[in-house]
């Protein structure tokens, strides 16, 4: 193995302990809470890694001193290292659909989503989306997802297998939806149970991999369908729940009419015992003060999924009405009724969502959202998020240099929070160098 300054970042495949020279920022807690405890930011750092997982974080000038003799060192200086992005929401089966023009929630799922999704029958079509899809997302930076696949089992398999090679940390789920929808996206209360079931026991667990029992949302499910999602949760302790909430007002209306018992549109949710540790709902735009202390209470989290719900129309997430109520919130990109991949262009129309709300979202808290915050949303904040010792060892290498407008940008900016904001407002994949996976280059940008 080469060793000293000049090693090439492909080394760190060799395995064994391999650092990482460059600005280092990760997070320790939530900025809006701590201030400027959250964050640890070394201007001339050091990540060492060893067997996938950090060995160790410090200053560069003491860290190197403590390698052993010969140990691999990258240098990625004049570079930022952070803890790869999460997204907590996207559908990989809507790749095709995304940028697609002019509609609302529930006129968008009829003219595009389930057209798009009903390919995903087809095992050879959803392979290919999958491997598509997974080089898109280490190309922005981000290294573990909570995903949508279809009603098919082959789509579920797809996404999972394509995260496997890969050795990604992912969370996936077969949706199930029984009712209100196309015959060629629908299955059954009783087959989606049992079609659940079977792939808890396949994938559930498996190297990184994790299940999530996966209703679309209430208005395409029967009560008995929401009955056993309830079950799947309570038979598979430490899986995974993900769903929509309150994003559209003609939804809202809608789940009105098809549960009239309900106190409000999470109540069916709640009635069905899917809140929870490790649910997970997107958008949560129409709550009231009583939804969001259910959602508190139970531990539930909260994905804002600003550029998708800009696009569709749907309204603007009330950041800090979720943070008061100490809900969990992580961030979502939710393509395709999002509009990039990138966490960084995510930032950007989440910072203008609470700019429109009469709040401000800070750059740190953005980052700390895109990081350590999505990580606690999918309680895998032990594993994944930041640099601590033992966490394994996913990051995004960030380049201030990607483009000559964020370069003169930069060149201007004094302080981290700067250069955060920058990063966030004009960034975009062309700002991520490089993507690491378990220490091990999963991407870098041009293939240089
Ligand atoms: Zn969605």
């Amino acid at each position: 193995m080469p060793s000293g300054p000049s090693a090439s970042a492909d080394d760190a495949n060799a395995g064994g302990l391999t650092a990482f020279r460059g600005e280092i920022l990760d997070f320790i807690g939530d900025p809006a809470t701590l201030g400027d405890a959250a964050h640890r930011h070394f201007p001339d750092g050091v990540l060492v890694v060893r067997d996938g997982r950090v060995a160790a974080l410090g200053p560069a000038a003491s860290t190197l001193s403590a390698l052993p003799a010969g140990a691999t060192v990258i240098d990625y200086r004049g570079k930022l290292i952070l803890p790869g992005f999460v997204d907590t929401h996207v559908h990989f089966a809507q790749t095709d659909v995304i940028a697609s023009y002019g509609a609302q929630l529930l006129e968008w799922l009829e003219r595009y989503t389930f057209p798009a999704e009903a390919r995903f029958a087809d095992p050879g079509h959803a392979h290919e989306v999958a491997e598509f899809f997974i080089a898109e997302l280490l190309r922005n930076g981000t290294t573990t997802a909570m995903v949508f696949a279809t009603t098919h089992v082959s789509s579920v398999d797809a996404i999972f297998e394509a995260a496997r090679v890969r050795a990604m940390r992912l969370i996936a789920g077969k949706v199930l939806m029984d009712r209100n929808v196309p015959e060629t996206v629908r299955d059954t209360a009783d087959s989606g149970f049992a079609d659940s079931k079977a792939l808890i026991g396949k994938w559930h667990g498996r190297d990184r991999l994790g299940y999530a029992v996966t209703p679309r949302f209430a208005p395409t499910s029967t009560e008995r369908q929401l009955e056993l999602c309830g079950r799947l949760l309570d038979e598979h302790p430490g899986v995974f729940l993900q769903s929509h909430v309150a994003e559209n007002r003609g939804e809202v209306a809608w789940v009105a009419e098809l549960f009239p018992w309900s106190r409000s549109y999470l109540d069916v949710y709640d009635h069905y015992g899917l809140l929870r540790e490790r649910s997970v709902f997107a958008h949560c735009i129409h709550l009231d003060p009583t939804d969001r202390q259910r959602m508190a209470a139970t531990g539930a989290a909260m994905s804002f999924c600003a550029t998708s719900n800009l696009f569709l129309g749907s309204g603007l997430f009330d950041a800090k009405a979720a943070h008061e109520a100490g809900v969990r919130v992580g961030l979502g990109t939710d393509v395709g009724g999002g509009t990039s991949l990138s966490m960084l262009r995510t930032l950007d129309e989440s910072y203008k969502v609470c700019q429109l709300a009469g709040q401000s979202l800070s750059p740190l808290r953005s980052f700390y959202l895109a990081t350590l915050g999505g990580a606690a949303a999918l309680y895998l904040d032990d594993r994944i998020g930041n640099f601590d010792v033992g966490r394994e060892a996913d990051f995004v290498v960030l380049d201030p240099g990607s483009t000559p407008l964020m370069a003169r940008r930069m060149a201007r900016a004094e302080r981290l929070e700067e250069r955060l904001f920058a990063f966030m407002i004009l960034g975009d994949d062309r700002a991520v160098h490089a993507t690491h996976i378990l220490g091990t280059r999963a991407h870098v940008r041009d293939g240089t």
